[in-house]
């Protein structure tokens, strides 16, 4: 039988267990992966640790890359042999996946397992930020909080090409490398970046992409000109409480949004497109994937704790 991660209940790492489970048949509509790489993302440990309710026993992961063995009955467009990923499927963290067929990406030759699964969803987090909720322009100053993480060096990147002046905050110094290696103008720490961010912009940034939550969110607010863009995507450090929406006006005519992956993915041709741009991106090399740890299947457990202690940078990748 092949193994899968299985989560009894909600809790620590720990509840994390490497066990034998029943290979998955493939129903309408789905495909059966060969899984060859896992990524890591933030939502499967708040989902883990009880913060986003799921049914237990639960096994992790929307995201992976591999084979397809086998497909659904009604199944047209794909066969056994092809490469593919996805940033929508469920309990990936396991040897064989069921992929919807509707959600898988193509991979393209020349491009690796691991990067393969580690592009669709910080990476098709990063496009739909830069391209659709706001479409940072030529010269606009945008600010990147967690620069060194999955999402954020995928973010700045992509904001460069775009043209857009991309401020990051990091927490150490060799994540501060890494991040103005991707093109950050600006690097600085999370003590006091409003009024640096205010001081390098001069009235305030254009934009903040803060998918670091509670600890950031007053200050990103702060850091913003007037008529501002503030997308939060995400909350690495904790929920942002409940809002006041006077705060917008008295921030100074703010505009807020609080998106998530699946509205940007409303359509096959959508969908298609934010995946071809990234792939077509890191084969061209103007796309840098930057996977900052590989972790056999097995220590799952370890990934989450690695990746909650915020000592990681870039992406984390399980292989079965
Ligand atoms: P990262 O690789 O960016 O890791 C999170 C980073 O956040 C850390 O490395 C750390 O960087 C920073 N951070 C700041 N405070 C904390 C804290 N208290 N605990 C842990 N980390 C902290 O993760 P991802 O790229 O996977 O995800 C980033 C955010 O984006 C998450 O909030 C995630 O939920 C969100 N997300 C949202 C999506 C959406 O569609 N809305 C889709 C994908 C991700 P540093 O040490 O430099 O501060």
């Amino acid at each position: 039988m092949p193994n899968a991660i299985v989560a009894d209940r909600a809790g620590g790492p720990g509840v994390l267990k490497f066990r034998s489970v029943e290979r998955p048949a493939p129903g309408p509509g789905e495909l059966l992966v060969e899984v060859s790489g896992i990524g890591v993302n933030f939502i499967d440990t708040y989902q883990r640790s009880g913060v986003y309710p799921v049914p237990f026993p639960f096994t992790p992961g929307g995201e992976a890359a591999g084979r397809v063995v086998d497909v659904g009955p009604d199944v047209t467009g794909f066969s056994a042999g092809d490469r593919v990923a996805t940033a929508e499927g469920a309990r990936t963290y396991a040897e064989y996946a069921l992929i919807p067929a509707a959600k898988a990406l193509r991979v393209p030759d020349g491009v690796d397992d691991e990067t393969a699964a580690a592009i669709p969803l910080q990476g098709m987090t990063a496009h739909y930020l830069a391209t659709s909720v706001y479409p940072a322009k030529e010269g606009e100053w945008a600010l990147v909080h967690a620069g060194a993480g999955g999402t954020g060096l995928l973010l700045t990147q992509l904001l460069k090409s775009r043209g857009a002046r991309v401020i990051t905050t990091v927490s150490t110094d060799e994540k501060a490398e890494l991040s103005r290696g991707a093109g950050a103008d600006e690097v600085i720490g999370y003590d006091g970046f409003t009024e640096r961010v205010r001081a390098i912009t001069g009235g305030g940034a254009d934009v903040v992409y803060d998918g670091v939550g509670k600890s950031t969110f007053d200050g990103s607010l702060a850091s913003l000109r007037v008529r501002g863009f503030l997308a939060l995507f995400g909350g690495a450090s904790g929920q942002v409480p409940p809002f006041d929406l006077q705060r917008l006006n008295s921030s100074g005519s703010i505009v807020i949004t609080r998106p998530s992956l699946a509205a940007f993915l409303l359509t096959p041709e959508e969908r298609a497109m934010r995946a071809s741009d990234l792939f077509d991106a890191v084969l061209a090399d103007r796309l840098k994937v930057h996977i900052g740890g590989v972790y056999p299947l097995a220590d799952a457990a370890a990934a989450h704790a690695d990746l909650e202690s915020r000592s990681t940078t870039g992406k984390l990748v399980l292989r079965p």
